[in-house]
C-alpha cells in the first residue's frame, strides 16, 4: 500500500506539477551506481549520458558506511555484492530498482572518499547532482546506514476496527442510501509532522536526517523527496507536500516548498541561514560547503552579485547583522574560517536582526572594498582569507561581563561609556579565562551600520593585536526603539576607514 501511495505522488509530480516539471535532458553524475546486475551493483563511471537516476540523502551517524576509496574503485566499477551492503544502502537499491530506475547516486559510493581532490571536484558538482535527480530517497529515521528503510508500523498505529457505523451517502438527494460501514481507530501520528515545518531545530529526534547540515541543500535541491519517516512515508516537491496520515497536506507550509515558493530575495536568503545555522555537521569547518549548492541556486537570480563567507554583497551591511543568543553562544573557533563580521566563523545557531519587518532605514557606514581568496576558486566552497574596508564613525566604550541571576549558566554583557550602560550580544564566549578572554573594563568599539524605526544596529569592534587599524568583530550591539541622536553610538561624527578581518 505504502509503495503505491508513492507511486501516485511520483505520477502526479512528474505529469501534472508545472513548478516541478523535469528538465529536457539531465545529464548523469561522474560516478553512478548501475543496479541492472541482480545480486550485485557496479560503480560505473559515466559519460554524460541523459539517463533517469535516483539519489540517496542519508546521514552517516558517525560511523563508515561502505565507501569507495583509491584502492577498491577498480573492483567497484566491477562488482559490489548486494550483501555486503549496510542496511539501508540495501534496502534503497531494492527500492529503486522496483521504482523502474537503473541508476542511483550514493555520496559514499560515488566519491573516492580518501582523495580530497576527487572529493573538492564532486563536492562543487553536488549542487547539479541533486538538482537533476528524479527523486531523492530520504532515510529520514535511520540515525546511520545499519538502520535500513523501513519500520514496520507499531500496532497503535496501525487501524483497528472497533465495530460498525451507519453512514448516510447523498443525504437529502433522491439516491439517498445508508450502508453499515467498518469502523476503525488509531492513535494519531504525532511525531513526524512538525519537523517538516520551518524554524524548529531540536525537534527531530524521531526523523534525525532533518538536523543534518548537509541535508540541508540536498532537501531543498533535490525536486522531489520521498522520506522513510519512523511511523509513514512524506512526499515533498516544489507543488506538494503530503503524508500518508495526510496531517502534513497541501495547506501545510513546509520548508521545503515555503524555499520553492519564493523568489529568493535578502531575507529569503537570511531565514536559510536561520534555519541552516541550527543544523548539525559532523566537521564543523563543513559549514561553508554544505551551503554551497544553494548559493549556487542563489547566484541564478543574481547573477551580477558576489557571495563571501555565506553573505551576499549586494546586502553585506544587513546580512552582517546576525547575533548568537546566549544559550547558543560557544568557544571562539581555534583555526580561521572565515571574516570575524560572517556567520560562518562562529559554531552557533545565529538568528538574524532583520527578520519581520525590517525597512531600508539608513546606511551609516560605507562599505569600499571586500577582499577574499578561496580555497578552490569556488566562492561557495571554502576561504582562505577574507576582509573588508569600511568607513564609518567610532564609539569607543567599556565592556563588562554580567554573571547569570536567574540559575542559568548564560553570561550576557554590557557596554558603557559616559555613565551609559548597554547590553550587547557577544558573539563567543569572552568572559571564560584563556586566549580569548576579554577581561572586564577592555575598550573596545562600536561602529554603527544602520538606523531605521526599530533602532540602532552597530558591530562591536577590538582591535587585533597587530594593527591599530585593523579590527575584528566580537558581537553585535541592537538598541532597540532608541532615537538616531539619542543612540549609545555617535552617528554622524568624524568618519574613520578601518579594515575588518
Ligand atoms: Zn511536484
Ligand atoms: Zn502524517
Amino acid at each position: 500500500v505504502a509503495f503505491e501511495w508513492a507511486m501516485n505522488r511520483f505520477d502526479d509530480c512528474l505529469s501534472n506539477h508545472k513548478l516541478c516539471k523535469p528538465p529536457e535532458t539531465t545529464p548523469l553524475p561522474t560516478r553512478i551506481l548501475d543496479l541492472s546486475g541482480d545480486d550485485f551493483i557496479k560503480l560505473y563511471v559515466t559519460k554524460s549520458e541523459n539517463e533517469r537516476y535516483a539519489c540517496l540523502s542519508h546521514s552517516w551517524g558517525g560511523i563508515v558506511p561502505c565507501q569507495t576509496l583509491k584502492e577498491n574503485c577498480d573492483k567497484h566499477q566491477e562488482r559490489i555484492n548486494i550483501s555486503d551492503l549496510p542496511a539501508t544502502f540495501r534496502d534503497v537499491v531494492g527500492y529503486v530498482r522496483r521504482l523502474g530506475i537503473r541508476f542511483l547516486w550514493i555520496d559514499s559510493l560515488c566519491i573516492v572518499q580518501d582523495d580530497i581532490n576527487d572529493w573538492r571536484r564532486e563536492c562543487i558538482k553536488m549542487y547539479s547532482v541533486y538538482r537533476n535527480a528524479a527523486l531523492t530517497i530520504a532515510a529520514t529515521k535511520s540515525r546511520d546506514s545499519r538502520a535500513g528503510l523501513f519500520t514496520a508500523a507499531e500496532k497503535q498505529f496501525m487501524g483497528q476496527r472497533v465495530g460498525d457505523i451507519d453512514v448516510t451517502f447523498n443525504e437529502g438527494r433522491t439516491d439517498e442510501c445508508t450502508e453499515k460501514c467498518d469502523l476503525f481507530l488509531r492513535q494519531t501520528l504525532y511525531e513526524t509532522h512538525d519537523a517538516f515545518h520551518r524554524h524548529i531545530p531540536g525537534e527531530q529526534d524521531n526523523l534525525p536526517l532533518l538536523g543534518r547540515g548537509w541535508v540541508f541543500q540536498e532537501r531543498l535541491l533535490s525536486p522531489r523527496v520521498l522520506h522513510f519517516g519512523s511511523q509513514e512515508l512524506i512526499w515533498e516537491c516544489a507543488e506538494s507536500s503530503f503524508c500518508e496520515c495526510q496531517d502534513v497536506s497541501d495547506s501545510a507550509s513546509t520548508l521545503k516548498k515555503e524555499h520553492s515558493e519564493e523568489i529568493p530575495s535578502e531575507k529569503w536568503w537570511q531565514e536559510l541561514v536561520n534555519d541552516y545555522s541550527a543544523l548539525n555537521l559532523t566537521f564543523p569547518s563543513d559549514r561553508l560547503p554544505a551551503l554551497s549548492g544553494i548559493a549556487k541556486e542563489y547566484y541564478k537570480h543574481r547573477p551580477s552579485d558576489r557571495y563571501i563567507a555565506g553573505m551576499w554583497e549586494s546586502s553585506i551591511y544587513k546580512d552582517m547583522l546576525w547575533r548568537v543568543k546566549e544559550r547558543n553562544r560557544n568557544e571562539k573557533l581555534i583555526e580561521w574560517r572565515a571574516p570575524s563580521w560572517s556567520w560562518v566563523s562562529v559554531d552557533s545557531i545565529i538568528s538574524y536582526e532583520t527578520n519581520g519587518f525590517f525597512g531600508e532605514g539608513e546606511r551609516l557606514c560605507e562599505i569600499l572594498s571586500i577582499e577574499s581568496t578561496t580555497v578552490d576558486g569556488d566562492p561557495t566552497s571554502g576561504l582562505k582569507s577574507a576582509s573588508m574596508i569600511i568607513s564609518g564613525c567610532f564609539t569607543t566604550s567599556v565592556i563588562q561581563h554580567i554573571p547569570p541571576t536567574d540559575g542559568s549558566e548564560w553570561w550576557s554583557c554590557h557596554l558603557t561609556t559616559d555613565g551609559r550602560s548597554v547590553e550587547c550580544f557577544l558573539d563567543h564566549h569572552l568572559h571564560l579565562p584563556g586566549p580569548n578572554n576579554i577581561p572586564n573594563g577592555t575598550t573596545v568599539y562600536c561602529f554603527p551600520l544602520c538606523h531605521n524605526f526599530n533602532g540602532t544596529y552597530s558591530l562591536v569592534l577590538l582591535p587585533s593585536n597587530s594593527d591599530e587599524d585593523i579590527f575584528e568583530r566580537v558581537g553585535l550591539l541592537v538598541e532597540y526603539g532608541v532615537q538616531r541622536d539619542k543612540s549609545f553610538c555617535i552617528i554622524g561624527g568624524d568618519k574613520r576607514v578601518i579594515e575588518i578581518r
